[in-house]
């Protein structure tokens, strides 16, 4: 479903990746890991084309990434995107943020779009919300919102960079109940987290970074347990 081959990617004079080679088949789930700076975010944001590439390829569903135009916002529906902030918009309903992008990308009729986005947040756990503004929730409930944001616009694949990292601990597992249940039911993900439980609970295989490459990848028992790298053992050392 998702196809990178030999990205390379440059700011200036940094090279942050390094013919990243991946695959992600549909219904998988792939959790990313690694230090700071190693080039995670960049990655998702090259999938999604919210970043350029220098070189090498990237396909959805054998697809090369569009550029521009119409295209572009196609695209952008596919390859759903949930950040660390949350990113809601502030002045618009927690409704009017699950049904915009269905009414203004997908064409979806706003009658219909509400009541899609009311099952979603009913999902998530936030139906009750429905009608407050983004600042009145709690962390964990505007990030299940953008949970439901995202898959109001049936993406074929949802890309995650660290959902719960600016979120209060107590709400932490109330957004990865929400990811393990999505991965449960196949939807395609690519999840940057430290989260180890989640990996352990969810993912199908962990892909570690480091220096913006691939440094190696498994599942996540074997990672865990028997990472092969020098790099891959010094991180788990210092996160677990
Ligand atoms: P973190 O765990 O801290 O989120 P990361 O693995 O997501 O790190 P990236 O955000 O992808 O790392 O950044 C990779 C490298 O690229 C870093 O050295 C960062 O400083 C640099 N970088 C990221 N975005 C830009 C930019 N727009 N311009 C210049 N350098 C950038
Ligand atoms: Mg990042």
């Amino acid at each position: 479903l998702v196809h990178l081959a030999r990205v390379n990617k440059h700011f200036g004079s940094l090279h942050v990746l390094r013919d990243i080679d991946l695959d992600v088949a549909k219904g998988e789930v792939v959790v990313v890991i690694g230090p700071s700076g190693s080039g995670k975010s960049t990655l998702c944001r090259a999938i999604n084309r919210l970043e350029t590439i220098d070189d090498g390829v990237i396909e959805l569903d054998g697809k090369p990434l569009p550029a521009e135009g119409k295209e572009l916002a196609r695209l952008r529906s596919d390859v759903g995107m949930v950040f660390q902030s949350f990113n809601l918009f502030a002045h618009r309903s927690i409704l009017e943020n699950v049904t915009l992008g269905p009414i203004k990308v997908r064409k979806v009729k706003p009658k219909e779009a509400k009541e899609q986005a009311m099952a979603l947040l009913e999902r998530v756990g936030v139906a009750s919300q429905a009608d407050k503004m983004p600042a009145q929730l709690s962390g964990g409930q505007q990030q299940r919102v953008a949970i439901a944001r995202a898959l109001a616009m049936r993406p074929k694949v949802i890309l995650f960079d660290e959902p719960t990292s600016a979120l209060d601990p107590e709400m932490v597992n109330e957004v990865l109940d929400v990811m393990v249940a999505l991965a449960k039911e196949g939807m395609t993900m690519i999840v940057v987290t430290h989260e180890m439980g989640f990996a352990r609970k969810a993912a199908d295989r962990v892909v570690f970074m480091s220096d913006g490459q691939i440094v190696e990848q498994a599942d996540p028992e074997s990672f865990f347990t028997n990472p092969q790298s020098g790099r891959a053992r010094d991180f788990l050392g210092k996160i677990l």
